[in-house]
């Protein structure tokens, strides 16, 4: 079982690892307004109903147990988070009716440029804008929309209303866009980004066949730039994520490598996901779930915070993915 220790103003939990529950990432749907073909490919179906997604009022409450458990750190996302009407309005509850002391987004930026003030007015913390490809051709031919200017457009809103450090993810895929990587690590030399190389993952429909052969291992890259471009570590942004920070000598921004199989960091992972359905998720690799829906619509907090606890105990040391394991459920149904 998880052990609890008294905090100086709420409780810390560890896991059956002893890692502190520190961070929930919370779907707030399973749509998305692009199809990435690795992601959520053109033709996917069976989204959940609206009626089905839990409600803001019931993500506050599980936020607000989440914090008095120690939880400290919150990232809303998706599916695509921004299709969801009043995700600002959500931001601004949590910052003002949790004891959460950081919110955070993922979006893949389409929807950003509209949103940026009203993101800002409620308080949000940090942002990262997915975006796979800095040619618009390919970023069409990635998600399936020829939306490269409109995230690019949202992304520099976001810059000038100070939404700082702006991250921005790249999925690296063999034979697609690792052309690429010297390209985005330039751009870091002349401006303020952060941006972070992500490692395919084994996750969804396609990941035991086509996908398996797009991973491209970004520790050996990272070695790479090492000795081509004289990259060098450096402590990151803050905000104590999976990634590990390198940066061009005379680098205004910095690169980040983000490896769950080349060189993973299971043994320091703090995340548990809330599903758009209100599942909470130890772990993204393995379909262990805890169901919170009861004992949310029955407004048991005792019964949420309990459903935390059981989550903590049954968090795997690891993932199973170096040894061939695959995950069956999709990214965009877990919260990526
Ligand atoms: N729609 C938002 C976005 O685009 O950032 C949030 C959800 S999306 C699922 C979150 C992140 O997961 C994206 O950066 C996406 O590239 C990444 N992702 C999706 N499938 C993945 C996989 N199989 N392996 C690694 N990353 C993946």
């Amino acid at each position: 079982m998880p052990a609890e220790a008294p905090g100086p103003e709420r409780r810390a939990v560890f896991d059956s690892c002893g890692r502190l529950v520190k961070s929930l990432r919370v779907s707030v749907t399973d749509r998305c307004n692009l199809r990435c073909t690795y992601c959520l490919p053109s033709g996917s179906t069976g989204f959940r109903q609206r009626e089905e997604l839990l409600g803001f009022d019931e993500i506050v409450r599980v936020v607000r147990c989440a914090a008095e458990l120690g939880i400290d750190r919150v990232r809303i996302t998706g599916g695509e988070p921004l299709v969801r009407h009043g995700v600002p309005g959500l931001i601004a509850r949590l910052k003002r009716e949790t004891r959460v002391a950081e919110v955070a987004l993922t979006t893949n930026g389409v929807l950003l440029g509209r949103h940026v003030d009203a993101l800002v007015e409620a308080g949000l913390d940090r942002l990262t804008v997915s975006a796979d490809s800095l040619r618009p051709e390919r970023y069409h031919s990635i998600t399936g929309l020829d939306l490269m200017d409109d995230v690019w457009a949202g992304i520099r809103r976001a810059a000038k209303a100070g939404l700082r450090p702006l991250k921005i993810n790249v999925l690296v895929l063999k034979g697609v866009n690792d052309d690429e990587i010297d390209t985005w690590a330039e751009l870091t030399r002349q401006h303020d980004l952060v941006v972070r190389f992500l490692e395919l993952m084994p996750i969804g429909e396609g990941a035991a066949g086509e996908l398996a052969g797009r991973y491209v291992n970004l520790t050996d890259v990272r070695r790479r730039l090492e000795a081509e471009l004289s990259i060098e570590p450096v402590p990151g942004p803050g905000g104590n994520g999976p990634a590990r920070y390198w940066r061009l000598p005379d680098g205004a921004g910095v690169l980040g490598f983000i490896t769950p199989l080349s060189e993973h960091y299971c043994d320091t992972c703090s995340r548990f996901r809330l599903t758009a359905t209100g599942e909470l998720r130890p772990c993204l690799a393995h379909e262990l779930s805890v169901p919170l829906t009861e004992a949310i619509a029955a407004r048991d907090d005792l019964q949420i915070k309990a459903g935390f606890l059981q989550a903590a105990a049954l968090k795997p040391a690891g993932h199973g993915w170096n040894e061939g394991q695959v995950t069956k459920i999709r990214m965009s149904n877990i919260g990526g």
